[in-house]
C-alpha cells in the first residue's frame, strides 16, 4: 500500500502536526492522487473525504490488483460523471452504523506486468486518463448542479 498523508483542500499542502487550518479540510490521500482531488474540488466542487490508490502483488506473480478510490462527502448521484474512462464505476457506503450513506468512485483492475514500464506507471496513467475525463467536465454546470442539490 502506498503511503497516505493528509492534505489540506483549503492551502493545497500537506497536512502535518503544525499546520493551523480547521481539520475538516483535512482528506486522507496517497500524493498521486492529489491532481485528481484538486480537480474535483477546485474545478467542479465536490466534497472529497479521500481518494487513494492500492497496489497489491498477487503471489509474488506478475499479476497486480490496481485499485483507486474516492470516497466524496456526500450521496451524489451517478448520474454527475457518466460514461467514465473503463474500470470506473460509482458505489455507495455508509457511515456511522448505516445512519449516513455516501458514495465514491473505484477503479479496478487486475495488472499483468509485462516488463513493459512499471505498475506505478500503469497507475499514473490511469490517473491521466481519469484527468483527462474530468477536464471534458464544464465545471460552471457541476458547480451550479452541486450547488443547488448539495449544500
Ligand atoms: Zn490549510
Amino acid at each position: 500500500m502506498s503511503n497516505v498523508m493528509f492534505y489540506c483542500v483549503k492551502c493545497h499542502k500537506r497536512a502535518t502536526k503544525r499546520h493551523k487550518c480547521n481539520p475538516l479540510s483535512y482528506i486522507s490521500i496517497t500524493s498521486d492522487m492529489r491532481c485528481v482531488v484538486d480537480r474535483l474540488v477546485d474545478d467542479l466542487g465536490f466534497k472529497v473525504y479521500s481518494a487513494v490508490h492500492y497496489i497489491e502483488n498477487v503471489d509474488r506473480s506478475f499479476l497486480h490488483k490496481i485499485e483507486l478510490e474516492i470516497e466524496f462527502n456526500d450521496d451524489y448521484s451517478e448520474t454527475l460523471l457518466q460514461s467514465m474512462p473503463t474500470g470506473w464505476n460509482w458505489y455507495k457506503f455508509d457511515v456511522r452504523d448505516g445512519d449516513i450513506l455516501l458514495s465514491g468512485l473505484r477503479y479496478n483492475e487486475d495488472y499483468l506486468w509485462t516488463g513493459d514500464g512499471t505498475v506505478t506507471d500503469r497507475v499514473n496513467k490511469i490517473i491521466a486518463d481519469f484527468m483527462e475525463y474530468l477536464g471534458t467536465r464544464d465545471p460552471q454546470a457541476f458547480r451550479a448542479v452541486l450547488t443547488l442539490h448539495y449544500s
